[in-house]
């Protein structure tokens, strides 16, 4: 297909308010709920979709009970539903310049980058967790229980085993910043162990999951098995953490949600998992390859221009190398094209919205007003869309907010180091805990500082390396449980207990 025909087909989906998929029916809000979607690069809306109130959230919700409970997907069998992800995996990449193209206008990231990383990275995930349909096995145990039998009794007294379950209905609520992926990386493990998903995309970015829904249906789902509902989220996705018929929620967001999100499933003890924010720390020791560790710090915080929940924020160097290392950051961003993400190009391009530009700049000022010194960027770039520079500070004032607090944008702060332990103190010290990196060719200051950073990830000499098979969570405040590995599915299943006296 050519250029100009992708873009039709995504004119055409815009076209119109997209109504949402609860079952297999597209409907539109009942209380003339709309909201408009934006394109980050232009600040001018393109699309709009039906925003779902509480009567899409109890419809859509019932649409997942009853899929589930009694109805076909229960029916299925885990090499269906192998079959089905597999086939929706395969419906990801038929269609992925399209999906590509979606993500840019509403996400505004580099089109390369949407087709890495959104729409080759939900094919692949989708792929890792039809995998697991059919390994999914429960165990005999040998309990201890008194054998009141007379003597002579043959075998056992007792059968005893554990089945395992899917939890039941999830709601799955997810950020902007990878839009189809994050979306996938809850329908994956849910829909292997069995569970039926409604989902709420961010409401900047509905489109990508709209588009997702018609393919689910495609790939021969059931209806009702998958629904997808657009919406704000103090209305829909509160009502959907709400809903007494919801058993799980499996959330992506900000710390300061997950925590509503806690506070608001305890009424009912809905079961969750939470991947966070984070403030994630990248340490380099004199000894590192400069070169690469500078285009891993470069990339780490610019990519996405930021928006990654594992972004290495801060950065520590070891003192005799710290300002020769900023400068070959401070370099990497200098030459990173700033523009639209359809521009062929573009390595940075516009931050999610008008209110994360300000809020970003925000930031930028504290960190000057704190005292830091702007050694790279620090501006927004003139016109409608949202772009700020790649900004690099060099501070020693590790008290600072720029320095304790989640940005999200493409803002790096630098600080000296003196040894292991000054790194380690440093690097520890936050309230987040979800990725690190370390560059050393030191093999046991590399060992050392894996064992003891308090982080769910670790990079040694690498960083943004992730693998559906490694379990990803966040220690401290950057989150609740895993995904990813079979740990990931298991945050889907639900253990029974069997006990038979033979
Ligand atoms: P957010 O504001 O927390 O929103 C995330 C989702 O929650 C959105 O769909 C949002 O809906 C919804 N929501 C908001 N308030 C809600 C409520 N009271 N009840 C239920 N749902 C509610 O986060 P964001 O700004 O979209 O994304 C950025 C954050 O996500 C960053 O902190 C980042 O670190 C984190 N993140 C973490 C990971 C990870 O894997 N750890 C990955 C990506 C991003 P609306 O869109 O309508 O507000
Ligand atoms: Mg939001």
């Amino acid at each position: 297909m050519t250029e100009t025909e992708i873009g039709s087909i995504v004119n055409r989906f815009c076209a119109s308010p997209r109504p949402m998929l609860i079952g297999d029916q597209w409907l539109e809000a009942t209380d003339g709920g709309i909201i408009d979607v934006v394109d980050p690069a232009t600040g001018q809306a393109f699309a709009s979709v039906h925003a779902a109130g509480a009567v899409e959230v109890d419809r859509a919700v019932r649409a997942a009970e009853a899929a589930g409970t009694a109805g076909p997907w229960r029916r299925a069998t885990p090499v269906d539903r192998t079959r089905m992800l597999w086939r929706l995996a395969d419906l990801i990449e038929q269609h992925g310049a399209e999906l590509a193209l979606l993500t840019v206008r509403e996400q505004g990231k580099p089109l390369g980058l949407a087709e890495g990383l959104d729409v080759a990275g939900s094919a692949e995930t989708l792929r890792y967790y039809a995998g697991w349909c059919t390994k999914l096995e429960g165990t005999t145990i040998s309990a201890s229980l008194p054998d009141e039998r007379p003597p002579g009794a043959l075998g056992p007294a007792y059968h005893a085993y554990s089945l395992r379950e899917p939890v039941g209905v999830v709601a799955a609520i997810v950020p902007w910043n990878v839009p189809l992926l994050m979306a996938v990386a809850k329908l994956g493990p849910a829909l292997a162990a069995g569970c039926t998903v409604v989902l709420k995309p961010a409401e900047e970015t509905p489109l990508t999951a709209l588009r997702l829904g018609e393919l689910i249906l495609e790939a021969g789902f059931p209806p009702g098995v998958v629904n997808v509902i657009p919406g704000l989220g103090h209305i829909t996705g509160a009502a959907l953490v709400d809903h007494p018929a919801v058993h799980k929620i499996a959330f992506t967001g900000s710390t300061e949600v997950g925590k509503r999100i806690v506070a608001a499933s305890s009424h009912d003890l809905k079961r969750v998992t939470l991947e966070l924010g984070g403030k994630s720390p990248l340490v380099v020791f004199a000894d590192a390859d400069l070169e690469a560790a500078a285009d891993a710090a470069a990339l780490s915080i610019f990519v996405n221009s930021g928006q990654m929940c594992f972004a290495c924020s801060r950065l520590f160097v070891e003192a005799p190398v710290h300002d020769e290392f900023l400068d070959l950051v401070a370099a990497r961003a200098a030459a990173m094209p700033i523009g639209p993400g359809d521009r062929d190009a573009t390595e940075i391009g516009p931050l999610i919205s008008a209110a994360q530009r300000d809020r970003v700049m925000e930031y930028i000022r504290s960190g000057t007003s704190d005292g830091a010194e702007l050694v790279a960027g620090g501006r927004a770039v003139d016109g409608d869309g949202f772009f700020v520079e790649p900004t690099i500070f060099r501070n020693s004032n590790t008290a600072a907010r720029i320095f304790r607090e989640e940005i999200f944008g493409p803002v790096l702060v630098s600080s000296p180091f003196i040894d292991l332990g000054d790194a380690l103190r440093l690097a520890n010290d936050t309230t987040y805990g979800l990725a690190a990196s370390v560059f050393t060719k030191d093999l046991s200051t590399a060992h050392t500082m894996a064992g003891a950073m308090d982080a769910g990830m670790v990079w040694v000499n690498c960083m943004l390396a992730l693998d559906e098979n490694l379990p990803f969570g966040g220690f401290k405040q950057s989150g609740l449980g895993y995904e990813g590995s079979h740990q990931g599915v298991a945050e889907y299943l639900r253990s029974k207990s069997v006990v038979v006296q033979l």
